[in-house]
């Protein structure tokens, strides 16, 4: 800055010229226009609108001079620095906008791409399905019984009335398990063939009455179809008390029918035979497509019942008096019924399921429609 001086004529200050203050001034437009981008107009900014631009020292400059040139020249310098700071806030605006506008596309998210390489998973429809149904027999008061997949012939076979030489013994059917040492005569190990081994360790262990409802896997040495499947779930119920019916098992079953498939969906019972129930029945279950109005009526043909009016869903009957005999129970006192379903056969059912193999695959295309149930 030059020093105070009275004498001084303004032009002839360099810095304080009309041209110079134009010139520094067309400068600085020019800088900031071909500014590309937000950190290139910074350096121009402290270039040329910073505190050591040409226009501010020649700000300064405008102190040193007699007070009649002061007025014109701080005038003159004052509006070239006014050009220069709109002209820096332009486009600094400008830049802003380009850059947030440029951020929208560059940092867009495509909401409709895979979220998640591994995604989380869930327990399997069968799984859900077992645990609705027992939900539905314990809101009836009923317990849930569990027991081990390999199990004794006894407790497979002859404690259920199925004697040495019934075809269900062979291995056509039931998958034995080698022990080591073991002869003709000893009992052997089998992976069970069906539930009905967690009735008698319930009727052995429990306090009667014993209500109880007994889901698991079982194992029979079936090829795999489209309806078969040499492991599979089961879900068998058995209720032992004073004055057991006929009745109380159909009701029962009507309920249970409701409860899985809907109102109006009841039972019908026919006469079959099973070793462990005298009498037993085959449980048909009403058609919960056409409710059975496609039963002569040849307009509404029904495919899920041929038109039938009922589907099979499983075998029933009143415990066999030597079945109770068997676990220790007084069958003059006590009486009981039992019913068993397949749980892949009621899945099907409920949802429409055409082919086994979807249910054992392990396909999460399959398994996904049903929801991720934890
Ligand atoms: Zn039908």
């Amino acid at each position: 800055m030059s020093a105070p001086n009275k004498t001084f004529d303004p032009v002839e200050v360099e810095a304080l010229k009309p041209g110079e203050v134009e010139r520094a001034r067309d400068q600085a437009l020019a800088a900031f226009a071909v500014a590309a981008d937000l950190a290139a107009l910074h350096e121009a900014k402290i270039a040329h609108a910073g505190d050591r631009s040409p226009l501010a020292l020649a700000n300064r400059e405008i102190g040193a001079l007699p007070p009649a040139a002061k007025a014109e020249a701080g005038k003159r310098v004052g509006q070239a620095r006014a050009a220069v700071n709109a002209a820096l806030a332009s486009r600094q605006a400008e830049l802003e906008a380009e850059r947030d506008a440029r951020v929208l596309v560059e940092e867009s998210v495509d909401v409709t791409l895979p979220w998640d390489r591994a995604p989380r998973g869930a327990r399997h429809p069968l799984t859900t399905l077992q645990e609705r149904i027992a939900d539905a027999f314990v809101a009836i008061g009923w317990e849930i019984a569990e027991g081990p997949e390999v199990e004794s012939e006894w407790m497979n076979f002859d404690a259920l009335n199925i004697p040495r030489d019934h075809p269900a013994r062979t291995t056509q059917d039931t998958f034995f398990v080698e022990t080591p040492g073991a002869s003709e005569a000893t009992d052997s190990l089998v992976l069970r063939t069906h539930t009905s081994p967690v009735q008698i360790r319930s009727l052995l262990t429990r306090e009667l009455p014993v209500y109880v409802i007994c889901p698991g896997r079982v194992f029979r040495s079936d090829a795999l179809d489209a309806t078969h499947t040499p492991v599979f779930g089961q879900i068998e119920g058995l209720a032992v008390d004073e004055g057991i019916t006929m009745a109380d098992l159909k009701g029962t079953l009507d309920h249970f029918a409701t409860v899985m498939f809907g109102d109006g969906i009841d039972t019908r019972l026919r006469p079959s035979y099973f070793p462990f129930t005298e009498p037993s029945a085959e449980m048909d279950l009403r058609c919960f497509v056409c409710r059975g109005e496609s039963v002569g009526n040849p307009d509404r043909p029904c495919r899920t019942c041929n038109s039938e009016g009922w589907i099979e869903w499983g075998g029933c009957g009143v415990v066999n008096p030597r079945v109770l005999l068997a676990v220790g129970v007084d069958p003059d006192r006590y009486s009981g019924f039992a019913f068993g379903m397949g749980l892949e056969r009621t899945l099907m059912f409920r949802h429409s399921v055409a082919d086994m193999h979807d249910i054992v695959e392990g396909d999460i295309r399959f398994t996904l429609p049903f929801g991720v149930e934890i």
